[in-house]
């Protein structure tokens, strides 16, 4: 046997970071339990996008077979104007990232993406227990003891927190280091392609029923404007029309950071914009509110036997569509590092050392997206003009997205 045969690891969370960590350490040997606070495995009804450098990850521990059919493969991702919708920029996806980085993008329903995960952690003899909230835990130098809220206490040799946002075992590692309101607030909801308005022919009548022939442009679409932003795509090939609408705000007092939003605040906020925009938000009957928070990941992610991943570690803006990725990224450099040091803190630091910058530039480029996206004025010209730009020298935009989506941290 193996020293990592004999090694009993803890997830805490069965979100996309637990999920995806328990299957990469599952294929390095280790004995994983994920204990997960929810009565079963849930997600919200929105999609999420899977960038080539979340997908490498997905094709290594065989999940990207099982998701492949319910994804969608977008062929392009335009920047619009918020009233014209005239693209200022657009880059080429589908068969121009395959080859490029030798791995597509996609875009899922969440609730797909973490079926195909529990799926293959189940067949892989992962071990997820439901109803366990994490309250307290206590390392020793050979053990550590987790404390569970139904009276459980577990001993293991590694605690790994992947409890996202408000983690315990964050709270506990680094206390008083929470996230921050970010002056944004987001609308998400899904709408059924079906409901939004027919493109008309010159004779004024409907092009066809084809799903999904619409008057929203094909791709990712990403309409930018002052101090907003709104992003459509389309999920389950091509039913439905997922969007998230962005809005700076001064405030969140609310105690929660997700509530049912009033459908009639967003049609207003949004009520000036481009038609496909609002043909999305009239067909719209149900919307959710989320606060977006983010934290500059901590100057230390583990101690001796516990590590933190996902956004429990470093929860960052959605605008550049990196949050689950940087998840997903960070188990498989777990796993990897645990394999390559004889011991599990030996192995936590390189998994610090080979994460942070990563981490940080991934975070850093988030946080601009937003003034670039959100700029009105003499700042919006400017960005205008630097999108300009980029359309004159792609190798230049490559250059940017190469940063993001050109690391294959399976190689
Ligand atoms: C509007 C929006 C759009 C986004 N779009 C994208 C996108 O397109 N692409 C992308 O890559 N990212 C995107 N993200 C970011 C992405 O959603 C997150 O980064 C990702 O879901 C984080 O996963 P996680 O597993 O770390 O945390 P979570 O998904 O929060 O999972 C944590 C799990 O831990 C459980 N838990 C918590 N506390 C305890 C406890 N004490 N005991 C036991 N269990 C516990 C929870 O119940 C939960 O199941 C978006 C985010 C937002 C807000």
């Amino acid at each position: 046997m193996s020293k990592s045969d004999s090694q009993k690891i803890i997830i805490v969370g069965a979100g996309i970071a637990g999920l995806t960590a328990a299957l990469c350490l599952r294929q390095t040997g280790r004995d994983i339990t994920v204990l997960e606070q929810a009565p079963a495995l849930q997600d919200i009804g929105a999609g999420i996008q899977l960038s080539p450098n979340a997908l490498h990850v997905l094709n290594a521990i065989n999940v990207s077979d099982r998701l492949e059919a319910k994804a969608d493969t977008p062929t392009e991702v335009s920047i619009r104007d918020f009233k014209s919708g005239t693209p200022l920029l657009t880059q080429k996806m589908g068969a121009t990232f395959n080859r490029r980085y030798g791995a597509g993008y996609w875009h899922c329903h969440r609730a797909d993406l973490i079926e195909a995960l529990s799926n293959a952690a189940q067949e892989a003899g992962i071990d997820i227990l439901f109803n366990e909230k994490i309250v307290a835990y206590e390392e020793t130098p050979d053990t550590v003891f987790v404390k569970t809220q139904s009276g459980k206490n577990i001993s293991a040799d590694l605690l790994i927190g992947a409890d996202g946002i408000s983690s315990t075992i964050r709270s506990t590692l680094h206390p008083n280091n929470t996230a921050d309101f970010t002056g944004q607030i987001a609308w998400r909801g899904l709408v059924p392609t079906e409901q939004l308005k027919m493109h008309l022919n010159k004779q004024g009548h409907k092009r066809g029923h084809k799903r999904g022939h619409n008057q929203v442009p094909e791709g990712v679409n990403v309409w930018v404007g002052p101090g907003k932003h709104f992003v459509a795509y389309r999920l389950r090939q091509a039913s439905l029309m997922n969007f998230i609408a962005v809005e700076e705000r001064a405030a969140w007092t609310e105690e929660n950071w997700m509530l049912e939003g009033d459908i009639n605040k967003l049609r207003t906020a949004f009520s000036a914009w481009d038609s496909p925009v609002q043909d999305i938000l009239e067909a719209c009957t149900e919307t959710y509110l989320w606060g977006l928070f983010d934290r500059p990941a901590p100057k230390t992610w583990h101690s001796s036997r516990t590590v933190l991943i996902g956004d429990a570690c470093h929860p960052i803006l959605p605008f550049m569509a990196q949050g689950a990725a940087m998840a997903i990224e960070d188990a498989y450099v777990l796993a990897s590092s645990l394999e390559n040091k004889t011991s599990i803190e030996a192995g936590l630091n390189l998994f610090q050392q080979k994460r942070q910058n990563r981490v940080k530039n991934l975070y850093d480029i988030s946080r601009r997206n937003a003034a670039l996206y959100h700029a009105s004025g003499i700042k919006a010209a400017a960005r205008n003009t630097l999108f300009a730009g980029a359309r004159m020298f792609p190798k230049a935009l490559s250059y940017l997205l190469d940063r993001v989506y050109g690391l294959n941290v399976t190689e």
